[in-house]
């Protein structure tokens, strides 16, 4: 039984915590963090639905200078061979995601040498005259930043030529925004103020982002907690983080074999700290893809309230030689199981279909 110190009084009384506090929470034991967990998330979100969403990631090369130590979906891991997908191929993709139902697509590749801004303006463009109603929720951060250094241009001017394109909103595929393990595993990605910077670019051209954590690369709780400041200082400043998605970092496959995975129990503490931790965003994804379905249940009554989507076709995860999939059913299945009501929603968390029965 956790002692009622001042830090349990703070957690229950709704008020932020702070990150010389935080760190404790980590020896929590694991029922009375999740139970915290679950009433900072009835805080933010007193609804008992969970949402998800039909989508597909388009890979669309894995092609990529960077060659980060963590991946293993670049060419240079050997685990896939180098490949980049016609226009048509990508067209074919959409198509068949919108005949499963589905609304968002996330267009993300490697950080190709040759690619400059008009090949991704080109991209948008495409899919979006072929596909109007399709939510484009892609590339990422370091494919930004990448693109600026191409043609020597301003952030700013990249992420509003894409936008004019049609481009909706920008994952924030964050990795873990601590520089140190950034310097040892992704030298030649960005730095975590370059991160930043996109992040209140995107919020000056008006466009939504998320905020994603991979964790276990050797980092410690102090350095957990460091990643969780930025993204809710990062929040406080411009409100445009619809969700925050934590997952742990998959070694097999990658130059980082040598590491043990993170366990369940870490997961759901994640979850539940970052529940009570960034107490301005709304919405926790439960990390079905890395971490199976079973336990993203369970994170359901620790502090997340989002399966997320069903990522038709999902490519990087799958190179460590995860196999998890899933589609609408079986994510239907899991949330009503958890006790709650489960909603087919848009990529701006609006409810579309909400299935009681
Ligand atoms: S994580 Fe992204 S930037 Fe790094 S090697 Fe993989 S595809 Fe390239």
């Amino acid at each position: 039984m956790i002692e009622h110190n001042e830090l349990f009084h703070k957690i229950y009384q709704g008020d932020r915590i702070s990150p010389e506090e935080a760190p404790d929470l980590f020896s929590w034991d694991i029922i009375d963090l999740g139970k915290a967990g679950d009433m900072r998330r009835r805080l933010a979100y007193p609804k008992d639905q969970v949402g998800f969403i039909i989508d597909r990631i388009v890979n669309f090369t894995n092609i990529c200078e960077a060659a980060c130590a963590f991946c293993a979906f670049h060419a240079r891991a050997n685990v896939i061979q180098s490949y980049e997908l016609t226009m048509d191929d990508i067209l074919g993709k959409v198509e068949e995601l919108i005949a499963a139902g589905g609304t968002q697509v996330m267009l993300q590749g490697g950080l190709h040498p040759d690619y400059t801004l008009d090949k991704y303006i080109h991209m948008v463009k495409t899919v979006k005259n072929r596909f109007p109603k399709i939510y484009l929720h892609s590339f990422s951060p370091s494919e930004i930043v990448h693109i600026s250094r191409k043609n020597s241009l301003p952030i700013d001017d990249v992420v509003k030529a894409l936008k004019e394109a049609g481009l909706d909103s920008v994952p924030g595929a964050s990795d873990l925004l601590v520089d140190r393990i950034r310097a040892k595993v992704s030298p030649k990605k960005i730095t975590v103020d370059e991160w930043r910077e996109v992040i209140y670019s995107l919020y000056r051209n008006g466009m939504k982002s998320s905020a994603t954590m991979t964790y276990g690369m050797g980092e410690t709780r102090e350095e957990k907690i460091e990643h969780l400041k930025i993204i809710r200082d990062v929040q406080d400043d411009t409100g445009i983080l619809q969700a925050f998605i934590p997952w742990s970092f998959s070694p097999a496959g990658t130059r980082m074999d040598n590491i043990l995975p993170a366990t369940g129990m870490d997961y759901l503490k994640m979850v539940a700290i970052a529940r009570i931790f960034l107490d301005n965003i709304t919405y926790i994804q439960a990390g079905w893809l890395t971490e199976g379905l079973k336990l993203a249940q369970i994170a359901l009554t620790m502090g997340a309230n989002d399966m997320g989507g069903v990522l038709m076709e999902e490519v990087v995860v799958k190179a460590t030689g995860i196999k998890t999939s899933t589609n609408d059913k079986e994510l239907v299945h899991i949330i009503k199981n958890a006790g709650k009501i489960p909603v087919q929603r848009d990529s701006r968390y609006h409810e579309l279909v909400s299935i009681h029965k």
